[in-house]
């Protein structure tokens, strides 16, 4: 099967979240399971730039609203780069110091359908066009208009994966003449959202499947709350919605190989465990009191994520002398309550704001619990990496985090973490609690972490299921 993935970004090229990780590690391992796969993403300035780029010489002109733009291809391998002077040639990929870049309607737009008239002028005609957010929603409808036209483009299925629906590409009306769309599409049916234009909505409506990052997230963006307005769409769509849980690579991940970790160990062998909990103790400064638990928190600083729930549990953490530490960066006010609260309980909590692979390392392998309040959770890496390293996670009972957490239970001594319904500070604090008072009986606590780093959150199966999904449908468009 012919498999064209098109992005705003993956990695090794280009990252801000989550997304990169997920795409770039699914190119490679469908080219790993012999499929035949082309991934598209625009050539940024802000590209990592020691790759050996090739210019295929292909050169194809767009006109938006009186203005020419020029697109060039390049090459790396498998993916195909697309140049656009005056669009891509930029500090950020969305936006710079914190802002969006006003015209990223614009942007991804002109991308979308650069890249559909680059697959014809190439060698690649794909069976199925896989598309990942709203950057590269609008696809499956500019094709259904070439199909119209072009013989080359019959036939061709889409597929739509939605990793987070709280960001949906909302511009207002007068975007319609940038996008290229006619008037007649922005209705209700269409890509009216509450009098603005929707460029995840086009997808949701276009697109022949949708998929999202876990089989409970797909649940509960189809109600209100979760759908961000969406629901309803979705909801019409149910019987081509499906959820397909991301994995993590078990190349960087894998605590018996990590070369970041102060020392190695496995489930079967966990010496080296305590020796990175006593690196991370020391330094983050921390001294906990024999038989109390390191506690952390690792992640984006969001009200996605919960923090509000956190800051609210340290005073009483603090109060019992409970040692935590907090790695992250995003929004400044959450910093600000945090790094506040650290200065005035600097013997128990260690807040470091930024970003720092290593060290994010570290803190799995170092803390014995992580928390993951989190309001909504399409999937999230956290846990999966927290169980692969014998961090037990205090979650909430939502998304990827309800997928992939079991429920301690001290009658049958089963589970792999401690999960919570209701998105409020007393059930949070119920299961911390509860995460607390097991932790002292060390047998059973042993028992659970080995249970959640024998689990298998690799990559394998994440890409059985998306072989099966792309082959659906295929077999539903030619039917
Ligand atoms: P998101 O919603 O941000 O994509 P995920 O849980 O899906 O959340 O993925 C977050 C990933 O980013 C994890 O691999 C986590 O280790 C990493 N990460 C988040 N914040 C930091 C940070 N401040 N420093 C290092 N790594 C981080």
């Amino acid at each position: 099967m012919k498999i064209l993935l098109i992005s705003s970004e993956a990695i090794p090229y280009c990252k801000t979240g989550g997304l990169a990780d997920v795409v770039g590690t699914l190119v490679r391992e469908l080219l790993s399971a012999g499929e035949d796969v082309r991934l598209f993403i625009p050539y940024y300035s802000a590209m990592v730039p020691s790759f050996g780029i090739e210019d295929t010489g292909k050169r194809f002109t767009l006109t938006v609203r009186g203005r020419r733009y020029e697109a060039g291809l390049f090459r790396h391998e498998n993916t195909c780069l697309v140049s656009i002077p005056g669009l891509f040639d930029r500090k950020g990929l969305y936006g710079e110091s914190g802002a969006d870049y006003p015209d990223n309607d614009l942007r991804f737009s002109v991308f979308s359908r650069v890249v559909l008239h680059f697959i014809k002028s190439t060698d690649f005609r794909p069976d199925i066009i896989h598309l990942n957010d709203w950057q590269t929603a609008l696809v499956p409808l500019y094709l259904k208009e070439l199909q119209k036209k072009d013989e080359f483009y019959s036939g061709i299925g889409t597929l739509l994966t939605i990793h987070n629906i709280g960001y949906q590409g909302i511009f207002p009306p007068s975007s319609l003449a940038t996008i290229g769309v006619d008037r007649s599409l922005f209705t209700i049916d269409g890509l009216e959202f509450y009098g603005n234009l929707n460029l995840l909505k086009a997808g949701i409506i276009f697109s022949d499947f949708i998929n999202t990052v876990s089989g409970r997230y797909a649940e509960e963006i189809t109600t209100p709350g979760y759908g961000f307005g969406l629901e309803g769409v979705l909801k019409m769509r149910k019987d081509r919605l499906v959820g397909i849980l991301n994995g993590i690579d078990y190349d960087l991940w894998s605590p018996e190989t990590d070369s970041y970790l102060y020392r190695r160990y496995s489930a079967r062998d966990l010496r080296g465990r305590a020796l990175c909990r006593y690196w991370l103790m020391k330094s983050s400064g921390l001294f906990p009191k024999s038989g109390y638990p390191m506690i952390s928190y690792v992640g984006r600083f969001a009200s996605q994520k919960g923090l509000e729930l956190i800051i609210k549990v340290i005073p009483w953490l603090m109060q019992q002398g409970f040692p935590m530490v907090v790695l992250g960066m995003g929004d400044r006010e959450i910093e600000r309550e945090l790094l506040s609260l650290s200065a005035e309980h600097d013997e128990h909590l260690f807040v470091y704001p930024g970003f720092d692979e290593k060290f994010a390392h570290m803190v799995y392998a170092g803390s014995d619990m992580i928390l993951l309040p989190s309001r909504y959770e399409p999937c999230g890496l956290v846990q999966l990496i927290a169980l692969r390293y014998g961090c037990v996670p205090v979650a909430r009972n939502t998304g990827g985090l309800a997928d992939t957490i079991d429920d301690y239970n001290v009658y049958e001594d089963s589970g792999t973490g401690f999960l919570f319904d209701e998105y409020n500070p007393s059930c949070f604090m119920e299961a911390l609690k509860r995460a607390l008072s097991a932790f002292p009986m060390r047998k059973r606590w042993y028992a659970m972490m080995r249970r959640g780093m024998e689990k298998d959150y690799s990559w394998k199966s994440s890409v059985a299921r998306y072989r099966e999904l792309y082959q659906r449908v295929v077999e539903e468009v030619r039917r």
